[in-house]
């Protein structure tokens, strides 16, 4: 099976990549860099789910394959939900993940260690000639007081997955992707897929 993974994101490529492998999968994955003519769909949906089904199908009607997109960010409770859709632009554009890191810190240094809990949202869509399927995956957790490991990208060095005394930056890429919201998003397009090809693999 050809797939290509509807994002510019190196590192979301790479997770991506690992996890289809982990999981016995071996698709034959490309990149939106193998497509230099399609451009990324704007992120202008009101829902995880609209922006990566967007995505998804978008790059399906330009590469003419199964394409799998996601959209993903981090909710965090005591700011309402905020940065939610918005969290690669948290501190302005262009993404900046250190700027995004300080802008939250600063939003929660009045906020006690018992009300800092978040949760990673990732939303993953497959689009292909039978249309678009979601597939919402979650991590609980909560935000650190400063940042902590090297691993990762984004939020991780300030996100402690639930249980767990060390950030998504301070864990092993594996370790992270057998229980992040993408892993577990990524999951439950296998299982569709599986009941749907009838195979684990491809
Ligand atoms: P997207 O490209 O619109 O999905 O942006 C997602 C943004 O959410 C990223 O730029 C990160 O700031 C954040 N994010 C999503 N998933 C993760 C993750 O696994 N670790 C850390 N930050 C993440």
């Amino acid at each position: 099976m050809d797939i290509v993974l509807a994002t510019r994101n190196r590192k979301k490529v790479e997770e991506m990549k690992s996890i289809f492998g982990s999981m016995g999968m071996e698709p034959r994955l490309y990149a939106l860099d193998d497509f230099p003519g399609c451009r990324e769909a704007e992120e202008d949906g009101a829902t995880f789910e609209e922006n990566a089904a967007k995505k998804a199908l978008q790059i399906f009607k330009c590469a003419g394959m199964t394409a799998v997109a996601d959209d993903s960010g981090l909710e965090v409770d005591a700011l309402k939900g905020a940065p939610g859709i918005y969290s690669a632009r948290y501190a302005g554009e262009p993404s900046d993940d250190s700027a995004n890191n300080r802008k939250l810190l600063d939003e929660l240094k009045d906020v006690p260690d018992e009300e800092r809990g978040a949760r990673f949202v990732c939303c993953i869509a497959m689009a292909d000639k039978d249309g678009v399927k979601t597939f919402l995956g979650y991590v609980n957790g909560r935000i650190g007081r400063e940042p902590r490991g090297r691993n990762g990208f984004g939020y991780d060095p300030l996100f402690f997955p639930e249980g767990s005394d060390r950030t998504f930056a301070e864990i092993a890429d594996a370790e992270k992707n057998a229980m992040s919201h993408r892993g577990r998003a990524l999951k439950k397009l296998q299982i569709y897929l599986f009941e749907k090809k009838g195979s684990p693999s491809f």
